[in-house]
């Protein structure tokens, strides 16, 4: 199903797999090698801006982003030529070539798409030199060069545009809304959307995505921008990103998973938390026929020769753009819960099992469950890391089926409608409550078996206390997988 993997977003260019380089660097050559190397990306957040241009400014910023596509896909092609012919790729020569081409209508800016290009193609052959060894994660695959800014159906380009750090810069209203300036184009456009974040700004991304222009502006938080670009300095609310303290030295353990998108045990607290994903499940589901309708319509159209299916692919496209948007809101609302929960209960460090799935019948789904927990462990990273809180990742291979009882492995040790039994004890618990007590063993620490289970459920507006039916706290109700 092409589609069911997200678009990746600009600050990880890489897309479907987490990525093994680094990202390229978001500022002019001039500042390169300057920073500070220590922080990482630590201190690197990304503002997404709603673009509003008018008439004109829509007109004038579907050229230059349809040229910056032209450019990105004419050097990708040449690259992959040279790729094919002799497995050499001739950067300089090809750099030299392609910007000189395009700078009289992307200026200094052409050489932000040359840079991409060259990131994701050395990022690729990193990738195929682990993928040889044997060491990359089996559900990576085989790795394959960067792809083209294209709608492969319509032979559209995607509209995209990367603008240098130091040829842009906003102008706020307040805080709400401004203008986003662009020098090289003269072109001044509004703009809505909360700017959380005070800093250096980087490369600029601007997409055309499920019918809206959006800004994607990368901020250094609290660093000073260099002296020759004093407006490269983004005004947001917050100077630094650890906004509050940790008020103990409680260590919690999550799971991630589908039916319960957290399960939670604690070193110092007798309870556990679920937060369940099962609207999320819902929503995915009832987007996912939606996407299928659209798409089997489509293609019934498009192969009888009706014109009219492209009306049903820009009405799968949408809906495989809202899917994302909607997911995104529920993810992130469900993170900055848990983040604040966890900071009231004196959480100081956390340790996440990364989820290691099995048996998937699916390999797109299997890829878009991938996709997105890696997102929801970078989500959560950074929110926590506003409240002080240590994230750790820990492998979660084999923390489902042993048991945190005992903590034997059992052969009939099953799984019973979201519940572990223990064969030996006799005890039940709730099977993700589980592996997140597995994971607190796999790093050393003895967790309390819960006594007191608060669940929780993700709605749109946010995550609401369930309160359990007398008798079934332990239990966590499964949901039916639709059709
Ligand atoms: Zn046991």
């Amino acid at each position: 199903m092409p589609g069911a993997v997200p678009p990746p977003s600009p600050d990880e260019p890489v897309g479907r797999y987490p990525t093994v380089l680094a990202a390229p660097g978001t500022e002019s050559p001039k500042s390169k090698g300057k920073r500070k190397r220590a922080l990482g990306d630590e201190n690197k957040r990304t503002v997404r801006l709603r673009l509003l241009p008018n008439g004109s400014q829509e007109r004038k910023l579907r050229r230059i982003a349809d040229t910056a596509a032209k450019l990105w896909n004419e050097l990708n092609h040449a690259r992959l030529v040279q790729h094919r012919e002799s497995s050499a790729i001739d950067f300089k020569g090809t750099e030299h070539e392609f910007y000189h081409r395009y700078k009289s209508v992307l200026g200094v800016n052409a050489g932000q798409v040359i840079n991409l290009n060259n990131w994701m193609w050395k990022s690729f052959f990193e990738l195929s030199r682990l993928y040889k060894q044997g060491e990359l994660p089996k559900f990576m695959g085989k790795p394959s060069p960067p792809g083209f800014w294209k709608d492969r159906l319509l032979g559209r380009r995607e509209l995209r545009v990367l603008v240098r750090n130091d040829r842009y810069y906003i102008e706020p209203i307040n805080n709400g809304e401004g203008y986003l300036v662009l020098k090289d184009w003269g072109l001044r456009i509004r703009y809505a959307g909360r700017i959380k974040w005070s800093g250096k700004q980087g490369t600029l991304v601007i997409k055309y995505e499920g019918g809206r222009w959006f800004a994607y502006v990368p901020i250094t938080v609290g660093e000073k921008p260099a002296r020759s670009n004093p407006k490269g300095y983004v005004r947001g609310i917050h100077e630094k990103i650890q906004i509050e303290k940790p008020k103990g030295n409680n260590k919690a353990f999550i799971d991630v998973g589908l039916n319960n998108l957290f399960a939670v045990a604690f070193s110092h607290t007798n309870a556990a938390i679920l937060i369940k994903g099962s609207t999320i499940k819902a929503e995915y589901y009832w987007w996912k026929r939606e996407i299928r309708t659209y798409q089997a319509i489509r293609d019934w159209l498009k192969h009888r020769g009706f014109e009219l299916w492209k009306k049903y692919h820009a009405l799968y496209m949408h809906a495989v753009y809202k899917r994302r948007e909607r997911l995104r809101h529920y993810y992130r609302t469900a993170v900055r819960f848990l983040t604040e929960t966890l900071h009231e209960m004196g959480v100081d460090e956390v340790f996440v099992g990364y989820p290691y799935l099995v048996s998937q019948d699916n390999g797109n789904e299997y890829n878009t469950n991938i996709w997105w927990y890696a997102k929801v462990i970078k989500w959560l990273g950074e929110v926590l890391q506003e409240y002080g809180i240590k994230l750790n990742v820990v492998s979660e291979h084999g923390t489902s089926k042993q048991c945190s009882i005992c903590n034997a492995e059992h052969e009939n040790g099953r799984v019973k409608r979201g519940l572990y039994v223990c064969p030996v004890t006799g005890i039940k618990i709730n099977a993700d409550i589980n592996a997140a007590r597995n994971i607190a063993r796999r790093v050393g620490y003895e967790v309390p078996i819960p006594r007191k289970i608060l669940s929780y459920i993700v709605t749109s507006n946010g995550v609401k206390p369930i309160t359990p039916k007398e008798g079934v706290t332990v239990e966590t109700p499964t949901m039916e997988t639709p059709p």
